[in-house]
């Protein structure tokens, strides 16, 4: 086989299973492309006496004729994972040095059906951003060039500072990078208010927020408990629902996770949506939409159409609040979650003349500029004077939210579709100002999903005008993640797979 990187996870499986291809061969296409790609710095840590070893054992098992669902698939995992004895920092420096000694329940079953680790995966520190540029390894480029910038002038940025590159977007920047950029089938991602969503949306890729509930969090670095949740992000629809097939499930270490078999996932892919009812939001028209989101949306409706689905004008009032209240709710948990990084239990210590001076300067060390930003605005809206007024406000508009949507789905409509992003990739460097708002106001159109708990898809929906991908979003019913892999095929199929980036990076 000629590069065996440039299946598919389903197209790989059907190679392992015919045996075109072995377990070992693909594990080493994928590593030596790792290597190769090593400037994009997608990756913090590579395994590949790890990704060898676990590759044998498929190989062993697909001889027997005992392959699993995941046998032989070589995936990347996000730096949030905690991985049996192997680095699992969250690409935070205050994490320095830990190596867990137990493994994520996400990881752990993609290992059980039989998947090859290949690495960890950078992000943004504690999943905190936008473009993976708060990262303590530093920015991720994504393997889309700029517009009008050529492979050499974009080589010679990437063994620069990367400044002008594209982000790959974020949290998950290293995953969504990593999968375009053919460095793995797929990726573990999280997704607290988008971090699945828009980093798939910037790169071409596919990636779904499940439900809540729907994927353990046990063994996931925490960064907003009640918003957190695992998910997959690939390259193709079925490739997403593959890999979430593996990844969810009850678990009884997680007391919020959901007790209810996993369906068959794969099975709901290519099923017809005629007849299905989906819903157009009139608040996601906001302000100031560049015409070409406006555009990418008239053309997902218009798929939809095609494919029989009646499209229903709906309200969610509450959508213009959900921003602020995810900034005040999301941070309130943070700061509550990262009071643990105290230099006492694991990872960075920096001594002081006393306890006290230790936690400080621990912390002060640690933390990188956003987590510190978040950790203050956590700690203000949670303090005594403030709580009424910000963090129990903030949790009512998060009833609403969850309101505006319960009630959009008694009406009868099936889904929601919507743009992803508000715009295509940025340039790295060019939104890292004195604003934080303006990299923010990337989750406008993610968010709400996360603080009503719903599942969402993005999937690619053509280009930009620049020639970068773009993505619509589809929102679930709770549990419901099938509807939303059965529609988004549909807009897979009308966009046609997007064209990744051959390598210029090597
Ligand atoms: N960009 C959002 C934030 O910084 C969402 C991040 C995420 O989903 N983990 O909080």
């Amino acid at each position: 086989m000629s590069d065996p990187t440039r299946l598919g996870l389903a197209e790989a499986r059907a190679a392992l299973r015919t045996k075109s291809l072995s377990a070992v061969e693909l594990a080493k296409a994928h590593l030596s492309a790792i290597e190769k790609a090593r400037g994009l710095n997608a990756y913090v840590v590579e395994c590949p006496e790890k990704a060898l070893a676990m590759a044998r054992e498929s190989d062993a098992r697909l001889g027997r004729g005992e392959a699993r669902p995941l046998e032989g698939l070589p995936i990347g995992v996000k730096d949030l994972y905690a991985t049996e004895g192997v680095h699992t920092q969250a690409c935070s420096h205050i994490l320095d040095g830990f190596r867990p000694k137990y493994e994520s329940t996400v990881t752990s079953q993609l290992w059980r059906d039989g998947a090859v680790m290949l690495g960890k995966l950078n992000m943004d520190e504690f999943a905190m951003g936008s473009s993976n540029e708060t990262s303590f390894y530093g920015p991720v480029a994504s393997p889309w060039l700029p517009p009008n910038r050529d492979a050499e002038w974009a080589r010679a940025a990437l063994s620069g500072d990367k400044k002008g590159l594209l982000v790959p977007g974020g949290s998950s920047g290293g995953s969504a990078s990593a999968v375009a950029a053919h460095l793995c089938l797929a990726a573990t991602a999280s997704d607290t208010g988008g971090s699945i969503r828009q980093p798939a949306a910037f790169t071409g890729t596919v990636g779904i927020k499940p439900t809540y509930g729907r994927c353990s969090r046990w063994g996931m670095v925490a960064f907003a408990s009640s918003l957190d949740q695992a998910g997959p992000i690939a390259r193709s629809v079925r490739d997403c629902a593959i890999m979430l097939g593996s990844m969810a499930g009850y678990d009884p270490r997680d007391a919020t996770s959901h007790d209810a078999p996993v369906p068959d996932y794969e099975a709901a892919v290519g099923k017809s949506i005629r007849g299905m009812k989906i819903g157009i939001p009139r608040e996601y028209r906001i302000d100031g939409m560049p015409a070409e989101i406006e555009n990418l949306w008239e053309r997902g409706i218009a798929w939809l159409r095609a494919a029989g689905a009646e499209i229903v004008d709906i309200s969610l009032p509450h959508t213009k609040t959900a921003l602020p209240a995810y900034y005040i709710v999301a941070p309130a948990e943070a700061s509550s979650n990262l009071a643990r990084y105290d230099g006492v239990r694991y990872g960075l210590r920096a001594p002081g003349k006393d306890i006290r001076e230790m936690y400080e300067n621990t912390r002060r060390a640690g933390f990188g500029a956003e987590v510190r930003r978040r950790v203050l605005i956590g700690t203000y809206v949670l303090s005594a004077g403030y709580y009424d007024a910000y963090y129990v406000r903030a949790q009512k508009i998060r009833t609403l939210i969850k309101r505006d949507f319960e009630q959009a789905y008694a009406s009868g409509i099936d889904a929601i579709l919507t743009p992803a992003t508000p715009s295509a990739a940025f340039g790295i460097g060019e939104k890292t100002s004195a604003d934080p708002i303006e990299m923010y106001l990337n989750d406008i159109f993610t968010v709400t999903v996360n603080m009503a708990g719903l599942p969402g898809v993005a999937v690619p929906g053509g280009l930009s005008g620049d020639g970068l991908p773009l993505g619509l979003q589809i929102i679930g019913r709770p549990f419901d993640e099938e509807t939303l892999f059965s529609i988004a095929e549909v807009i897979e199929q009308a966009a046609g797979r997007t064209a990744l980036p051959q390598p210029w990076w090597t």
